[in-house]
């Protein structure tokens, strides 16, 4: 299945080829650590204007002063920056419809909001929240629709006039029209709400701070978005925002509703929806634990859609060369945390050795190494290297794969030390211990012949025989291939090792 990504991109990507006029956003709220589901939702959109040659506008949606903070801004794009993506509108690189945060953009909503109460789209709201609830809960008995009821729609300038002398504060709700909204998901096919189910939805709260319902679409609308590519979780929200769309389009604030997709949803454990307090949906951990970025968004890719039925193991190249929104599931799609550290490995083995020496970095040193920054021997590192490639799921895994080179001593697991010296281990590593004293230490293969023909002389497999000398030098039962690792620690090192195992057998 791991088949080397071909250089080979297909026509959308040529160079030189004229921009086309797909816009599309990537519009995160920075509440928290990003987790899976939003990095899956940037990388179809991503792909989606690379394959189109369009562009991908980067808003940051930080309007809930309560819930953003400047901390998860950073660490938002730092994520993105991490993951490989770039973007062609947005923070840091600035654009047209500068700026793309939105909250340095209130006055402009603000000003969307007085227009659309002027033109009668919108209107002020009293209802106190327990009227609300009251009315819901009668509706609910009375089985009838349960959502706003539209009390405040038509009020006379005296019921105005009484509320404001209680002292009542005015959200703004959105009229909406009283007709069913029919749309062709570019994923679902086509969708109908009827207008009962779409009640009239408010926009901005009674203090003045303009709401998501608003200022999302309202975006869309001023950044000319073409294709709006997003999660399940806000297809609810699409009817009401073409209806805004539509108001915008009549004040000339909006030029043409854009087309939708929604994207599956990404289920966890247990077949329940992962949700971002999940620890296994927070990007991080996926950083922290070594996955590569081409692995990690290989992996996310497959989460509704697929280059083909028998390849898994793709680069993001591929993916842009083939991505299609058309072909997305529209199925829940589930997170397995198994392929996706078996899709890693594949993109670990595919990387250049020296890079992958490199991209180890983190933790061949403090705070995963445990050893000393100066025990560390750069040589040793390039030597073993390219064995530890080849094993690797997570980067992570290095540092206990490689300890024993590094450390004065190996860190013995008590665990593999009583599996691995059985009965009869110390005659067995005292006859490798000579066989090793006079192999030729410039081959790993005599080094193998001489561990085989001393099991031979105690009557052990290979297997049996390299287990106690595989827990004397390395601490550990497994390993990277032991007799590359022996050579690369050295004779003396080896050997005293073998001494020290055998002192400790002997006490
Ligand atoms: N800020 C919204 C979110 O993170 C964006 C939703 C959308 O893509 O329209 O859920
Ligand atoms: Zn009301």
């Amino acid at each position: 299945m791991a088949s080397a990504p071909s250089p080979k991109l297909s026509a959308p990507l040529e160079q030189g080829a004229p921009p086309s006029a797909v816009r599309v956003r990537f519009c995160p709220s920075p509440t928290g650590n990003p987790h899976v589901g939003l990095v899956r939702t940037a990388l179809f959109n991503w792909a989606f204007a690379r394959h189109h040659q369009g562009t991908l506008v980067f808003r940051i949606e930080d309007t809930d002063a309560a819930r953003d903070s400047e901390e998860s801004y950073e660490q938002l794009l730092d994520s993105m920056r991490w993951l490989g993506f770039d973007w062609d509108e947005g923070p840091e690189v600035g654009g047209p419809h500068a700026p793309y945060r939105q909250s340095q953009r209130m006055d402009l909503y603000k000003d969307v909001a007085r227009k659309l109460l002027e033109a009668g789209h919108a209107y002020h709201c009293y209802c106190t929240t327990s009227e609300l609830e009251e009315r819901r809960e009668a509706a609910r008995a009375a089985g009838r629709p349960s959502g706003y009821d539209g009390h405040c729609r038509e009020l006379s300038a005296a019921q105005v006039e009484e509320y404001t002398a209680q002292g009542r504060e005015p959200i703004v709700r959105f009229r909406m029209p009283d007709e069913a909204i029919t749309f062709t998901d570019l994923v679902r096919g086509e969708i109908t709400y009827l207008a009962e189910n779409v009640p009239d939805y408010g926009i901005v709260r009674a203090n003045g701070a303009p709401l998501y319902t608003l200022v999302n679409p309202v975006d869309d609308a001023l950044m000319e978005i073409t294709h709006v590519l997003r999660g399940e979780d806000l297809l609810s929200s699409t009817p009401r925002q073409i209806a805004l769309y539509k108001a915008l389009t009549e004040l000339g604030i909006a030029k043409e509703t854009p087309a939708f997709g929604h994207l599956p949803y990404v289920m966890g454990e247990g077949n329940k929806k992962l949700s971002k307090r999940d620890p296994q949906s927070s990007l991080n951990l996926y950083r922290e634990r070594g996955f590569l970025p081409e692995g990690l968004l290989n992996y996310l890719s497959l989460l509704g859609w697929s280059l083909s039925a028998d390849r898994d193991i793709f680069s993001v190249e591929e993916m842009v060369a083939a991505f299609e929104i058309s072909d997305v599931n529209p199925n829940p799609a589930r997170f397995d945390l198994k392929k996706a550290e078996a899709i890693n490995a594949d993109h670990i083995r595919l990387l250049d050795v020296k890079d992958f020496a490199e991209r180890c970095a983190p933790w061949l040193k403090a705070p995963f190494a445990p050893w000393a920054p100066e025990d560390f021997d750069e040589s040793k590192w390039q030597a073993i290297a390219p064995h530890a490639q080849t094993r690797l799921k997570v980067l992570s895994e290095i540092t206990d794969n490689v300890d024993f080179l590094f450390l004065p001593e190996p860190v013995f697991d008590e665990a593999s030390w009583t599996k691995a010296m059985k009965e009869g281990s110390d005659a067995l590593l005292r006859t490798a211990r000579e066989k090793l004293e006079s192999a030729d230490w410039t081959s790993a293969d005599s080094l193998k012949e001489a561990v085989l023909a001393a099991g031979e002389a105690h009557g052990l497999k290979l297997g049996k025989a390299q287990a106690p000398v595989r827990v004397a030098v390395t601490g550990r039962t497994v390993g990277l291939p032991l007799f590359e690792s022996l050579q690369i620690l050295g004779k003396d090192t080896t050997l005293a090792r073998i001494d020290a195992a055998l002192a400790k057998l002997a006490a």
